[in-house]
């Protein structure tokens, strides 16, 4: 009886460690991405006639890092700028919306820095990827489990769920790309 129970321990604790972390396996994100019809988009990026962006590609490469340019399964909602032909505030980044909530990414590997509620932004995770590169990831429902500043991720990882906390009217993620404090267009960036 007792070498069932350590039998049974030891395949307990060996099936925690080998579960993958959620988003690890299995990733895919689009080789294409769209935008979203039926909308009203500011800052529309090029598109052929089937919505399609032009010259996309899945990743950048920026300040030594990989990136996703999108890191979620989504259609654009709003592209990167000026608001409402200048009148609005700038976007200083880009809006993926999803519908339904939807796993999101890291964008690169890095270390996460914050995974807090931001005023506007609702709940947010930022991550520095070098000394010049951070991340940011807004209006999330939820945080993957256990996440938390000084984590390290690698790009692909589970980092939570689109939603639309703080100042967002529809399920989406608002992404940020920073370099040296200024933001960059997610969609062109190292272009
Ligand atoms: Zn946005």
């Amino acid at each position: 009886m007792r070498n069932v129970i350590i039998a049974l321990l030891i395949f307990t604790l060996t099936a925690c460690v080998n579960a993958p972390k959620p988003g690890q396996q299995g990733t895919v994100i689009s080789e294409s991405l769209k935008v979203c019809s039926g909308l009203r988009i500011s800052n529309a990026p090029d598109t052929d006639n089937k919505k399609h962006l032009v010259d996309y590609s899945t990743k950048a490469q920026i300040v030594g890092v990989s990136l996703f340019r999108a890191p979620v399964n989504a259609c654009v909602s709003s592209g990167y700028g000026p608001r409402r032909g200048g009148a609005g505030p700038f976007h200083r980044g880009v809006d993926l919306y999803t519908g339904n909530p939807t796993p999101i990414y890291a964008g690169g590997d890095g270390t996460v820095e914050d995974v807090k509620t931001m005023r506007g932004y609702g709940k947010t995770v930022t991550i520095r990827h070098n000394k010049k590169l951070i991340t940011r990831y807004a209006h999330l429902s939820r945080y993957a489990s256990g996440l938390r500043p000084g984590d390290q991720v690698v790009q692909g990882q589970y980092i939570g769920n689109t939603g639309e906390t703080g100042n967002a009217t529809a399920v989406h993620l608002h992404y940020e790309v920073w370099v040296n404090g200024k933001a960059k267009n997610p969609l062109t960036m190292g272009r």
